[in-house]
Parts: structure tokens; sequence; C-alpha cells
């Protein structure tokens, strides 16, 4: 559903570049947004009329796009981390808080389809899932999301101005809780149907990845306000995908289309892309690839990366591709579970590893004990004598 992307932080988008961070140069280094497309025709169509619109066809999934650059990308320390005395971690859990304070406050500063609206109990629902869509265990890999979100609303949101005259102002503490939701016109413009901005910590650049990887290149997250756009109409399914959508720019994810150009974001990254034609490129782009990534160095992971565009088809306008962070498709998967493609269970692994789990290994334990039951059960009754069994647990 049409929607548009930019996102600004300096820097090479090779992944596998240098090992130490450099900090981004001061400026606008963190916005995402989302815009209306009335030009583009694929998928849904209009994106106000996406509120409208529920269900398109889709079957594949894509690869990512982080924000940042080669010497360092965007996401959320695992440590606790203060800046200015506000902690600001996955640690606790990501608060989130929204405007108003009441869901009921939020709601009401939307135009609804159909109207009058969500009760305030459907759309409190409904955000808290698209927070939730993100820390579902991936059904192709198996793995777990490392982080999770907490309902922190008694922390005023506190919205950072578009035009702040303070200089670097992207940098230090994003004032509010972690991710702070408002109804508001978004930061690039009234056309636009969301953005989000995010700040990162200038002090300290290195991180602690959710594998237990220390002092890894990466910017800090110091917070993030996301936007959506009260001058449009919305549904409320539409604006559940809208903000999961959003809140993946908020975890460091950027949109799938993004300029590698913008010298802002990543390049491509899959594991076996071959854009020979729609087919090849469904194919081989749909696929499962989270347990590809290196937990401990993800940077290091076999991923190929792509910097030419990737808004065509073949690519990501071939039919049948849908996926969460296409900027321009991801209400193609209104009527989609779960939510979160191939793709960016990928992303969230890339950005918050976590060690993959040995396969089976609980029904290994349990195998292991019913045989050392039996062991002891048969060695009792024919008057066995001292053994010892060890249960396989590889
Ligand atoms: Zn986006």
């Amino acid at each position: 559903m049409g929607s548009g992307e930019a996102a600004y932080v300096e820097g090479n988008p090779d992944t596998k570049g240098s090992r130490r961070s450099t900090l981004p140069s001061k400026g606008q280094v963190g916005i995402l947004v989302s815009r209306s497309n009335s030009r583009r025709t694929r998928g849904c169509g209009r994106f106000r009329a996406a509120a409208l619109v529920l269900l398109c066809s889709t079957t594949s999934a894509w690869a990512f796009r982080l924000i940042g650059s080669s010497s360092g990308w965007v996401r959320w320390d695992a440590a606790p981390r203060f800046i200015e005395g506000e902690e600001r971690s996955l640690s606790g859990g990501l608060r989130f808080s929204i405007e108003t304070g009441t869901y009921a406050g939020l709601r009401d500063q939307f135009m609804w389809v159909p109207a009058p609206g969500p009760t305030v109990e459907d759309f409190e629902a409904a955000i808290l899932r698209a927070f939730e869509h993100w820390t579902v265990v991936d059904p192709e890999s198996g793995l777990p999301a490392a982080f999770y979100f907490v309902a922190d609303l008694t922390t005023p949101a506190v919205d950072v101005l578009n035009d702040s005259p303070i200089p670097n102002s992207y940098f230090g503490l994003n004032a509010g809780a972690e991710i702070d939701l408002f109804a508001d016109t978004p930061h690039a413009g009234e056309g636009f149907a969301a953005s989000v901005r995010f700040f990162i910590d200038p002090r300290e650049d290195d991180l602690t990845l959710t594998s237990g990887a220390m002092n890894y290149p990466g910017f800090a997250i110091s917070g993030a306000d996301i936007r959506i756009n009260p001058a449009y109409v919305w549904s409320l399914r539409g604006f559940e995908v809208l903000l999961t959508h959003e809140i993946g720019h908020a975890l460091g994810l950027a949109d799938l289309e993004a300029l590698t150009s913008s010298g802002s974001v990543s390049s491509f990254l899959d594991d076996d892309y071959d854009p020979s034609s729609s087919e090849t490129a469904r194919e081989t782009l749909g696929n499962s690839f989270a347990r590809e990534i290196d937990p401990v160095d993800p940077d290091r992971s076999e991923l190929q990366s792509f910097a030419s565009r990737l808004d065509v088809d073949p690519g990501l306008s071939s039919p049948g591709v849908a996926l969460l962070m296409e900027s321009e498709g991801y209400l193609d998967l209104l009527g989609v579970e779960p939510l979160l493609q191939n793709d960016e269970f990928a992303g969230r692994q890339f950005l918050y590893p976590v060690e993959v789990p040995e396969p089976d290994v609980d029904v290994m334990i349990v195998v292991g004990i019913v045989i050392l039951l039996l062991w002891n059960g048969a060695l009792r009754s024919t008057g066995g004598i001292d053994h010892s069994v060890s249960t396989t647990r590889e």
C-alpha cells in the first residue's frame, strides 16, 4: 500500500566494512517515514484507501536492511545503559508510552472506518498486538525474540519538535518513554502516513548484543518517536499493520526500498537472492535464513549484499511479494499472520541475536530420562548391578 520511505544517516552501506564504530555526521540521523503514494498501483491501491481495503494476496518474503552504517548499525543495547539519567536499553523491556497517556485519548484523535471507530479495548489490543508481532517465535527457524515490550503509560510521551533549534538534536536522550507514539503530522510532512524519529547515544558506541557478545560496534538507540498521521482514515487492522511496520523502524530496521545512496542504510541483505526473473527472485527471497545469522558476530554472517535499486520487477515489485518492512507494500499483509515474514525474522535475529538452540534438546532430555528409568527398572527386575547412564544432551 502506498508509502515511501527515507532514512537519513551518514555512512557506508557495506555491511562488511570496518569494525570500528564512528559516529554518523551530525545532523539528521534518524527519520524514517511512510508516505502516501497515489501513483503506485501495485498491491492494494492508494494508501488513503488502504484503511478500507483489507485483503491482498501474498505469498512471499524478502531480505532486510539495517539503519546506520557499516561501522555500526543502530540497535538497542542489551546491557543497561543510562543516558542523561534515563535507562535506555532492552533491560527491563522496551518501555512504550502514548500521547495523552490513555488509549481512549489517542484513539479519539484519529478518524476511523467504520465510524465511529474501535472500542477502547479493541484499540488497546491492536496497539499491544503491533508490539507483540515483533516478539513471536519465528515459526520457520524456531528462534524466539530476545526482547520484549512493556506498556509504560504513566511516563508521559514527549515528542521532539521537528524544528528543534538544538544542534545535533538527534544525539543524546530522546525524552519520554523509550518508544513514544503520537497522533501527529509525520516529521516529513502531511503527505506521509507515518514517520519515526530516533535518537542515538553519542557517548559510547559499543554495545552488548542480546547473544551476550560485548563491545560490539554499533550505535545505541536512546529513544524513538512514532507519529501516525491523524489526517488519514484508518481501519483498525490497517493501523495495527502500519504501527507494526513503524515499530520495526524503532528497532533499527530500514525500509527495503531505501536507497543505499542515502548513506543511512545498509545494502539489501539476503542469503541467496537471485534476481534473474520474477520467479527466482520470489523463490530465493522467500526462504527462511534467520539461522544463518551468526549470533555472536552478525556482521560476519554469510549474506549477499545488494546495493542496486530493488523496487523493480524482478525485485520488490514482483507479483506475490509482500513483506512488512517493504514501505510500498506492507499493507498487503493486512490479512496475513504472522505479520513478520522470513526477512523480518532474519533482520530481528541480526539486530537482536539469540543463540541457535540445539534441535529437540528438550525431547532428547525427556527421551534420556525415560531410557534411564526403563534401564533402572530393567536392572532392578533382573537384580542388576551398579551402573551409570548418561543422557544425551548435546
Ligand atoms: Zn517504513
